[in-house]
């Protein structure tokens, strides 16, 4: 049986400097062994009243109830708790700020122990305010990126033992940052990265770029995108999923 993709589109964003719309996006992945996954959780409803004064400066919000990813669950006949399992690649509050959506209700939920490390002692928790994810904190599984074969930095976190869900430890959007390749070589794969494409599916590659996603790191962002170029370039590679595209990418593909 096939593995299919849901991106689901979570409100827009906009930035300070720039007039284009951003969606953001979150997956859900129908594993056959593995059930239902949802990376990331996107834009919380209530972000207006939530989100520090001076985050909602530099980031303007639009997301209603509506848009959320748990009502767009709800919509497929999804709720929170059949999802088996929930993968935070960072802490970003768009990205994830309707975590409060899921947690308790989950069956699991993962978040690497380098996202939270540098979320909770340095400069990230201006942009992951710790309101919206640290009240859940006990109810994630925190591990250590591992070595793993893939990724820039050759560490990442094989979720099942089996590489068929693989967090790539992927620095330079923020510290602790994951991707999160879906599929093996040979069968197919996908990389979902957030954090890295803005402004369309492959805006990084091409010469109209016009908005590079925001970073503390250039060398780890500059060896990202160095990896991501060479996954691009493999024919094994069926899609690279950004989460915040204008582009719309609403919809599902298979991987066979
Ligand atoms: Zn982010």
């Amino acid at each position: 049986m096939a593995i299919k993709i849901h991106a689901i589109k979570c409100g827009n964003v906009s930035y300070v400097g720039s007039k284009t719309k951003y969606g953001v996006y979150c997956y859900l992945v129908e594993h056959p062994e593995h059930g239902l996954i949802l990376i990331d959780t996107g834009l919380n409803a209530d972000a207006k009243d939530t989100w520090p004064k001076y985050l909602l400066a530099m980031e303007h919000v639009e997301i209603t109830k509506e848009e959320t990813a748990l009502y767009k669950l709800g919509k497929m006949g999804i709720s929170a708790d059949d999802i088996d399992l929930l993968l935070l690649t960072h802490l970003d509050a768009d990205s994830n700020g309707a975590i409060g959506d899921f947690a308790g209700r989950v069956k699991r939920i993962i978040l690497p122990e380098h996202e939270y490390f540098y979320s909770c002692r340095t400069v990230y928790k201006m942009r992951q305010p710790q309101n919206l994810w640290l009240q859940y904190k006990n109810l994630m599984d925190i591990p250590y990126y591992e070595a793993v074969k893939i990724g820039p930095q050759g560490r990442g976190y094989d979720v099942f033992k089996d590489e068929s869900i693989v967090f790539i430890h992927t620095p330079g959007h923020t510290e602790g940052h994951a991707s999160v390749m879906i599929g093996t070589a040979g069968s197919g794969r996908l990389l979902n990265n957030d954090g890295i494409y803005f402004g369309g599916r492959y805006v990084m590659f091409s010469a109209d770029g016009e908005f590079k996603p925001m970073t503390f790191d250039k060398k780890g962002q500059a060896k990202a995108e160095k990896y991501f170029d060479d996954v691009r370039k493999d024919p094994d590679c069926l899609m690279i999923y950004p989460s915040h595209s204008a582009d719309d990418l609403c919809g599902y593909m298979e991987i066979i």
